[in-house]
């Protein structure tokens, strides 16, 4: 079997309060609220999902809202900065909207060939918008703020920062696929991918950054696509056979995951694109109340109560 990565499958952020941060990614981002859950491995703990209509692939952003851990800036052995693609003629727009929600934003910036937009959420978590044609979005939310032509495209790709370059380089071209495009001294640029699908991850050396830890303002993890559960287990046999200790596979009730570590530390996780989010709630109903994994429904009244209250909608808008 050709084992390919088509692109990003979903990455998933530590932020502090839920509510805030519901506020932020559906009233100013426009992103839909596809599933609120909680982290199956901590249940007394929110997990929200943020997507497209139906949180297609590649649109999919996950945070973990853990408020009792401390807020710092990411390290090496993270992802340090997750780009979105925007419509190459929103760059005027997205400016204005993050300033209007009281972002400091500067003037879009080029970046080779790209023009990209900056900023910083609440919670210190670093992105960037970056203009990229690759034609109509299949699934944008029509429901959300922003109106469908300006909207978020799902992702562009990642900046990751490393101790070293060589080791994590060898991972990504020699056991993953990834393409190496760029590169420049203390950065290479690799692709993933084709058309609107692919990704773009910088891997960078960053001087003087200390590695990072799984705190409020960094990037726990990055989900790269598969199709099916048995390229889920091919995937599994080529990385035990090169020697990367890799985990059983995972019922994320939405998909099935597997995760290891790149030689740099960076959290890599191996998701399927099926069954989606469509399979506990109708796509017209998505995110609008709190979805269990059948092995915690028997549990439901307790985990709802030590979980903090969450309207799962923007306030204020
Ligand atoms: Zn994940």
């Amino acid at each position: 079997m050709a084992l390919v990565i088509p692109g990003i499958h979903h990455l998933t952020s530590i932020a502090a309060d839920p509510q805030r941060n519901v506020d932020f990614y559906t009233g100013v981002l426009g992103l839909r609220l596809v599933k609120v859950t909680v982290n199956f491995d901590l249940p007394d703990t929110y997990h929200l999902y943020y997507g497209d209509e139906v949180g297609t692939p590649g649109t999919i952003l996950t945070i973990f809202p853990w408020s009792r851990v401390p807020r710092r800036r990411p390290g090496t052995g993270q992802v340090a900065v997750t780009a979105f693609a925007i419509p190459a003629a929103s760059t005027g727009y997205w400016v204005d909207r993050l300033r209007r929600h009281g972002l400091a934003v500067a003037r879009p910036a080029a970046r080779g060939e790209e023009e990209v937009i900056p900023f910083t959420d609440h919670d210190g978590l670093q992105y960037e918008l970056v203009a990229r044609d690759d034609g109509p979005a299949r699934a944008v939310w029509a429901g959300g703020p922003v109106p469908p032509e300006h909207a978020i495209r799902g992702f562009h790709g990642v900046t990751i920062w490393e101790a070293e370059l060589e080791p994590t380089a060898r991972l990504l071209t020699e056991l993953l696929g990834f393409r190496l495009v760029g590169e420049a001294r203390d950065r290479l640029r690799f692709v993933v991918g084709e058309g609107a699908a692919r990704a773009v991850i910088d891997v960078v050396c960053p001087p003087g950054v200390a590695p990072g830890a799984e705190d409020v303002g960094t990037v726990h993890h990055i989900a790269w696509r598969t199709p099916d559960e048995a390229a889920q287990r091919a995937w599994r046999e080529r990385l035990t056979a090169a020697g990367v200790p890799v985990t059983p596979v995972r019922d994320r009730q939405y998909f099935k995951s597997i995760y290891f570590r790149e030689p740099g530390g960076v959290l890599f996780e191996i998701a399927t694109d099926a069954p989606g989010f469509a399979i506990d709630e109708p796509v017209a109903a998505l995110g609008t109340s709190l979805k269990l994994p059948p092995w915690y429904e028997p549990q439901r009244a307790e985990i709802e109560r030590a979980l903090p209250p969450l309207t799962p909608r923007a306030r204020g808008g």
